[in-house]
């Protein structure tokens, strides 16, 4: 066994805080001094009752949520909501509109087609393999909504500024970024993240709707796959994913509690990605896979100037307990994944692994 913990670079599940972690151990067998594991409780309980209000409410303070949202959490992950979205929204000859970004906008286009629902790419960086985020994009003016992925968890780019779509309500993948920053909310009119890349554990999907959005939902559609019950539920229609909403209630405690909240923690999030990106642009051993205006600070996906060193570049890496540096297995070379919870003792311990990796190889 390890004595002690690694450093974790893994795109997701990926590394919690650690205190958080500390927090459940400590409370695994006795929560809130009920004498069960929170993994024990009914979900009907006050006891988990205080965790999901705990949930939402800290959700809301943190995103500045008005009352014209509500906080939802729906099993299935992010892919799930790549079905319902169109399922819920986009009726008739209507259309929606989606901005092409690589591998995760592109399975929400497919999902929505599948489905025989009108879909517009208002816009795509696949001329350049998705290394970089589309600009002055016309979207139409009459669509239901638009649908972007504010971070490209495989191409890592992201978006530094959200679009103007006029008065079409933006749907926003933020798997890999929610969380990691502030902005203005009010131009959103649905925003998904599967929890498990910044805010907890695979097994839930946290959902924000705007209420009006809940209008466009359709009597008719199986009762699960409505946001409707999910809202009027307040996500308890069936049991909930208790241990993962859990979870993230602590995550969000600590953001709050620990780190300040997100004007905080996306200062934080620049000086490690600035860390990273200027080390390797500062050599030619390393190089950024994509295009500087359009550099995720969430995953930093770069290759070695030699490709054939990279497979001994990943793996002697974890010999030195910095692990998960291989890139997606559909674009290859390496990916550094510093999350929220990654700290910049980590970030730094990897520069010092690629500088003593670059003087012994270069
Ligand atoms: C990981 C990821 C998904 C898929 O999440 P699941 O919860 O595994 O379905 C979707 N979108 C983005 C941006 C992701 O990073």
């Amino acid at each position: 066994m390890k004595a002690n913990r690694v450093h974790n670079f893994s795109a997701g599940p990926a590394a919690l805080p650690l205190s958080v972690l500390e927090e459940i151990q400590e409370s695994f067998l006795n929560f809130n001094n009920s004498g069960m594991s929170i993994t024990e409780v009914s979900h009907r309980s006050k006891w988990f009752d205080d965790v999901i209000n705990d949930a939402i409410e800290r959700t809301k303070r943190l995103l500045k949520l008005d009352d014209n949202f509500e906080v939802l959490f729906i099993q299935g992950g992010a892919s799930m909501q790549f079905c319902m979205i169109p399922m819920n929204f986009l009726h008739g000859n209507k259309t929606a509109d989606y901005v092409d970004t690589g591998t995760w906008s592109t399975k929400a286009i497919k999902e929505a087609r599948i489905q025989g629902k009108t879909v517009h790419v208002a816009s795509s960086s696949e001329d350049k393999n998705y290394s970089y985020i589309p600009k002055d994009i016309e979207f139409t003016d009459n669509a239901v909504y638009a649908h972007i992925t504010s971070n490209n968890t495989i191409k890592g780019t992201q978006w530094s500024n959200f679009p103007d779509t006029g008065n079409v309500p933006i749907v926003c993948d933020m798997s890999s970024d929610i969380m990691s920053r502030s902005f203005d909310p009010s131009p959103f009119g649905f925003i998904f993240a599967g929890a498990q890349k910044n805010i907890g554990p695979s097994g839930v999907c946290m959902a924000i709707i705007r209420k009006d959005m809940l209008d466009l939902v359709p009597e008719e559609l199986p009762t699960m796959l409505k946001y409707t019950t999910f809202a009027s539920k307040k996500s308890m229609f069936n049991t909930p994913p208790c241990f993962a909403i859990y979870t993230i209630q602590l995550v969000l405690k600590w953001l709050e509690e620990s780190i300040g909240g997100l004007e905080k923690m996306e200062i934080l999030n620049q000086e490690k990605a600035r860390h990273l990106y200027d080390f390797m642009d500062s050599g030619d051993f390393y190089k950024a896979t994509t295009e500087k205006d359009s550099r995720s600070l969430m995953n930093v996906t770069f290759r070695l100037h030699d490709e054939a060193l990279e497979k001994h570049f990943v793996e002697e890496a974890i010999e030195n307990d910095l692990n998960g540096l291989k890139g997606h297995s559909s674009v290859g070379g390496c990916r550094a994944s510093i999350y929220n919870a990654t700290t910049m003792d980590s970030v730094k311990a990897l520069t010092d692994y690629m500088k003593h990796f670059e003087s012994k190889n270069g």
